[in-house]
């Protein structure tokens, strides 16, 4: 039996990983819808479920499913029409929910490549909510011209805090154990900082190196 599944389709940075796996074997092959996808003008022609629909064939021909072993696809929409045409194809669809062990598998190389993406370990990892909207565009403010490319800027979330005035001064930072979002690196207590504000859900204070 083989399942399918995605991951990342709901993290405002980077694309979405879509991955199946040989429950029997544990063979596992993934690929990844781009972010460009969901980069404003390509979302509201759906482009992310075109490039999903293509992978989810590269993937079930990579692990040479036949029409008799049994597929279970992830119920999302974002599967519908991929769903819709492997069955008029003949191949034996089961539309449900994808839990282990393909969800394990998928989430963790979705958490590798968000990493590798430049998403700092706890926004990812060892959190209650990873990935979350609110945090994550905080990490991008940091990094704006940089960072606003790796953003699902389709997303209605997008135009409503995607473009929002950041206010810039100077200060002297005292906290400790602070670190600068833009580097990654601590900023030692008593120097010099550029302060970043911005509004989105609440009001948020950025402190980053002087030379950052
Ligand atoms: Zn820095």
């Amino acid at each position: 039996m083989v399942q399918i599944d995605d991951a990342g389709s709901g993290s405002l940075i980077g694309g979405t990983c879509i991955g199946a796996m040989r429950v029997e074997t544990k063979e596992f092959v993934f690929d990844f819808i781009p972010v460009e996808s969901y980069y404003e003008g390509a979302f509201e022609k759906k482009a992310y479920i075109d490039k999903c629909e293509e992978i989810v064939y590269s993937l079930i021909s990579k692990l040479n499913v036949s029409k008799r072993e049994e597929i279970q696809i992830c119920q999302g929409y974002m599967f519908e029409t991929v769903r819709h045409k492997l069955k008029q194809e003949g191949f034996n669809i089961n539309s449900t929910k994808i839990k282990d062990p393909l969800q394990g598998a998928i989430e963790n190389t979705f958490q590798e490549y968000a990493l590798s993406l430049g998403l700092p370990a706890q926004y990812v990892k060892y959190t209650r909510y990873p990935l979350h909207f609110h945090r994550i565009l905080r990490w991008v403010y940091a990094d704006y011209d940089r960072r606003h490319l790796l953003c699902k800027t389709g997303w209605k979330s997008w135009k409503k805090y995607g473009h929002l005035n950041v206010e810039i001064s100077e200060d002297i930072l005292y906290k400790r154990n602070y670190t600068c979002l833009k580097c990654g690196k601590r900023i030692k207590p008593g120097s010099r900082v550029k302060v970043l504000r911005y509004t989105s859900n609440c009001p948020n204070v950025i402190y980053l190196h002087h030379k950052c």
